[in-house]
């Protein structure tokens, strides 16, 4: 039984480096067992190639260094995937816009069931999945020859990323199906962490009534080392951009501390962030759900808590 975990690369012409949520699929790929191979596929990645090599755990690291698989174009890299997948039992990817956009097309040309946003490994071939935006968990069973899963980083600790020592192996085959190219990207620029990653959130909704009073909440961050977040409410509203939306049609997270502000807790926000570790939040209606989900909640005017937690502060 060998497991192919397709690593999810940061973008960037010079820096470019695997995503930290390949280091969670590699987790859940050491929790079904067998031998993990990590598939680093892009065009001048072999630098890429030898910091995967040092992932503890992978034996074995196939980089595919083609100007086809720049930017992780699904049509190129997916027929890649698919070439590579008969040698192994199963594909896993983290479930992040690369993987979420690669891996089902993956499954489709296998004719396969994918298997999405696995939060646990039971064994092989079980796994345990949310479902109604995380209300119920599903358990799956799974008979497919090769397996196809993204994985939900949140529920696998990240493997070390230094300590391993797997070989090296290039694949010469390119994929240009010819279909889609790349033409631009806009990158957000933030000193802050990324959302995803960040050990401490703190995130605002509604309540902070505009865009502009989100500055209580950066300058907070700033204090914290935080990324900042967002409802949908408060994203819809236009006060800030989409990219901070945490919750079910925006980013799971689950950081060491999780702070919400103003936000009332519906179960669509709480399915992006209620495995985060400790959660605080303010609100100033204690009948507000988020409480229910609180380890430490404090009813009162954000206007007037957040400027006096980031005095003590
Ligand atoms: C299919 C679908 C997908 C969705 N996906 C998401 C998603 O990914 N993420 C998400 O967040 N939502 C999502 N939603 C929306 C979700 O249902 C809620 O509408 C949204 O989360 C509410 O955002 P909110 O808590 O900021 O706003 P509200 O529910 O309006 O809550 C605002 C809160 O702020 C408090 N407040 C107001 N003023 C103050 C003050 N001065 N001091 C302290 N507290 C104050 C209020 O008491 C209230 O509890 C989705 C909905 C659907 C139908």
């Amino acid at each position: 039984m060998t497991v192919l975990v397709v690593a999810d690369l940061l973008q960037g012409p010079e820096n470019a480096a695997v995503a930290p949520a390949t280091l969670n699929t590699v987790a859940a790929a050491a929790k079904i067992g067998g031998d993990i191979h990590v598939l680093v596929a892009g065009q001048n990645v072999g630098g890429v190639a030898e910091s995967a090599a040092k992932i503890a755990g992978v034996a074995k690291v196939l980089v595919a260094d083609n100007a086809a698989y720049a930017h992780a174009l699904p049509e190129n890299v997916a027929p890649l995937i698919v070439e590579l997948a008969k040698g192994y039992s199963h594909v896993l990817a983290p479930a992040t816009s690369n993987g979420k956009n690669i891996l089902p097309r993956v499954a489709a040309l296998l004719d396969v069931d994918q298997i999405s946003e696995i939060i646990s490994v039971e064994s092989a071939d079980t796994f345990k999945r949310p479902i109604y935006a995380g209300n119920a968990i599903a358990t799956v069973q799974s008979s497919a020859a090769v397996k196809v899963i993204t994985v939900r980083t949140t529920g696998f600790d990240a493997v070390p990323a230094e300590g391993g020592a797997a070989a090296v192996e290039a694949i010469a085959a390119a994929h240009d199906a010819g279909q889609s190219a790349f033409v631009a990207e806009q990158l957000a620029q933030s000193d802050r962490p990324d959302l995803s990653a960040a050990k401490v959130v703190v995130s605002g909704g509604r309540g902070l009534g505009n865009g502009d009073n989100f500055k209580h909440l950066y300058s907070l961050a700033d204090k914290l080392g935080a990324a900042v977040g967002a409802s949908r409410a408060a994203v819809d509203a236009g006060f800030v951009p989409n990219d901070m939306q945490v919750g079910q049609t925006g980013k799971i997270v689950a950081p060491q501390l999780y702070i919400a502000v103003g936000i009332s807790g519906a179960i669509q926000h709480l399915a992006g962030m209620k495995d985060s570790k400790v959660i605080v939040a303010i609100n100033k209606d204690e009948e507000a759900p988020i409480f229910q989900v609180a380890d430490y909640g404090l009813v009162g005017d954000l206007f007037e808590a957040v400027p006096q937690l980031q005095e003590l502060l």
